[in-house]
């Protein structure tokens, strides 16, 4: 069992070894003082020896009321038997002038010393509160801080360590909180032995200990503490093992730290070992990009509450005629200090998170009222808006999005949803009778970046499909290699046998565009004829290709 009151009076002790010296000094030097001021400015008679009040009280708030005591009886002999009544005439005062004075004295040192030493136990007592985990009296990741704090000493390594007790909570919940609690202890002392005064540990939460200490390697210490962690924790002769995941990082001799966020680093190299299995993680670049990933997440929630992210459009061009027949709504964040971020930094990590059903009702809403103000401007275009396949297999998608159409006043047909082909094939089956539901509803269906996967054109004649969009990989290289203008052209026929319109992407030359036309493409889309806009500009381009 921890020590509370030690372990409290160490960091205090601590923190006040500096003022008591400097309290000392004052006295020493302020009795004197006094002594020679009352001396000099004629004697006790005068009023000056009040003055001597001021280094009693403060030796016995300080110090105590042992100091108290002692400063004010060295005090009431000076002014007392020591000080003339009046130095000019050299008369001596009264005794009961003195005795008195120094009973005074004495009571003032010895009450201020009582009352602040009470003050204290009283603040100790509330500092034990907050200080340590209520469950397992380990000292609590605030002590931990205020120790590190309090570290005069940077001129050694030093390393950060966070341990996650993966059992901890349910083995809380199976033996009880007074077992958790000893098992909780049993590991802390472990741990403290290894720490054996050059650090410290504080507990957060229910499973996770957090260890600061001075470090020579830290590869040695990673596998001190990972063999430490390893021997099984005896309670009451049965013994138990610790499931633990830890995370580590050095902090170099003189470096000035900021120990919260040395421990948010750690704190995710111990969940990139409990993730990937590893008994142990030194920071690194690999946890650098994950802690990136999941701070990019959860600025995300962010950013849809506080409209940062926004649509841009790209023109969809039909072939026969040259004019504009439709738009692609493609996302766009602006993230208040990282600026603008592509969708390609961040949809792959929302698709692994129920934001990503968020995003594409804000994106479908918005392309939604796009279409209906274009519609009043007399432009009749549909508009494409991009789909995951989180998207797809959620059991509402489908039946959210009929909902928000039909409530709308736009006609589903204007209405387009892309899915990329390899996203289909995670599971073909269920893919096929979500999108039959979408489909029946007259909602159009584009196949994106067709191509990219491995999947054939016959295979995927089974899906509800209206619209092929060639990637732009293969219409890139059309114009310089024969063999993919081949692919494209046999691509093109067979949609066409099978009854779908052919969308070719990322068309950027005039060569492009007219082989293209040569082999039958119905329509393009690419940054020959625009890049994709924000809404202001897409009108200006809008008006010039009417
Ligand atoms: P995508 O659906 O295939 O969109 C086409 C991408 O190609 C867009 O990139 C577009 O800006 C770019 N592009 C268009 N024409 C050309 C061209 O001529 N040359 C080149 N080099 N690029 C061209 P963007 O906007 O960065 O989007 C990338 C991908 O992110 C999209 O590919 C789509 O898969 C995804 N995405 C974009 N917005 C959303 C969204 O709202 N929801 C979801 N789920 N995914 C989105
Ligand atoms: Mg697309
Ligand atoms: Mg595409």
């Amino acid at each position: 069992m921890v020590n509370k009151q030690k372990y409290l009076k160490n960091i205090i002790d601590y923190t006040t070894k500096n003022y008591k010296v400097i309290t000392f000094c004052f006295i020493f030097i302020s009795v004197p003082f006094v002594y020679w001021l009352v001396y000099a400015t004629g004697g006790i008679t005068y009023v000056y020896s009040h003055t001597m009040y001021i280094p009693i009280l403060i030796a016995g708030m300080l110090l105590g009321k042992k100091w108290g005591f002692l400063t004010a009886l060295i005090a009431g002999i000076l002014l007392g038997p020591l000080m003339p009544l009046d130095t000019i005439q050299m008369t001596q005062q009264e005794p009961i002038n003195y005795i008195y004075r120094i009973v005074i004295f004495l009571l003032i040192g010895y009450l201020s010393g009582f009352f602040s030493e009470r003050l204290k136990e009283k603040n100790l007592l509330i500092k034990q509160m907050y200080s340590f985990n209520q469950e397992t009296h380990i000292p609590n990741t605030t002590a931990l801080l205020d120790y590190i704090i309090n570290q005069k000493n940077t001129n050694v390594n030093r390393i950060t360590v966070s341990i996650y007790i993966n059992n901890a909570d349910t083995f809380r919940d199976a033996m009880g909180v007074s077992t958790y609690s000893k098992f909780m202890q049993a590991i802390y002392a472990n741990l403290n032995s290894l720490v054996n005064n050059s650090g410290s540990i504080g507990q957060s939460g229910v499973s996770k200990l957090w260890l600061f200490m001075s470090s020579n390697d830290i590869k040695d210490d990673a596998k001190n503490i990972y063999n430490c962690l390893s021997q099984l924790i005896y309670i009451d002769h049965i013994p138990y093992y610790v499931d633990f995941s830890v995370g580590a990082l050095s902090v170099d001799a003189g470096k000035q730290i900021n120990s919260l966020e040395l421990f948010s680093f750690t704190d995710a190299s111990a969940n990139f070992a409990q993730m990937n299995k590893l008994p142990y993680v030194i920071y690194n670049e690999d946890v650098f990009k994950k802690k990136k990933n999941i701070e990019l997440i959860r600025a995300f929630r962010e950013a849809l509450e506080k409209d940062e992210l926004y649509l841009v459009f790209q023109p969809k061009i039909d072939l026969k005629t040259l004019k504009p027949y439709g738009l692609e709504a493609l996302i766009r964040w602006k993230h208040p200090v990282l600026g603008l971020i592509m969708p390609n930094e961040f949809i792959d990590l929302i698709e692994e998170t129920q934001l990503i059903h968020s995003l594409t009702k804000y994106v479908l809403n918005k392309a939604i009222s796009t279409i209906y103000q274009i519609e009043k401007l007399n432009y009749l275009l549909s508009l494409s808006i991009n789909i995951s396949v989180k998207n797809l297999f959620d059991k509402n998608f489908s039946s959210d999005i009929i909902k928000i159409i039909s409530k709308s006043k736009v006609n589903p047909k204007q209405v387009e949803i892309e899915i990329t082909e390899t996203a289909l094939m995670l599971n073909p089956e269920e893919s096929k009778s979500y999108l039959r539901k979408i489909y029946d509803e007259g909602i159009q269906i584009s196949l994106d970046d067709y191509g990219t996967g491995y999947s054939s054109l016959a295979y995927l004649s089974a899906f509800p499909i209206h619209i092929l969009k060639i990637d732009r990989i293969f219409i890139n290289a059309i114009s310089e290699k024969p063999a993919v203008k081949q692919i494209v052209k046999s691509t093109i026929e067979l949609a066409h046998q099978l009854g779908y319109k052919v969308v070719a992407e990322g068309v950027e030359t005039k060569e492009d565009l007219d082989d293209l036309i040569e082999l039958g493409c119905d329509m393009a889309q690419g940054y020959y004829f625009a890049k994709p806009m924000k809404y202001e500009d897409l009108l200006i381009w809008l008006s010039n290709h009417k």
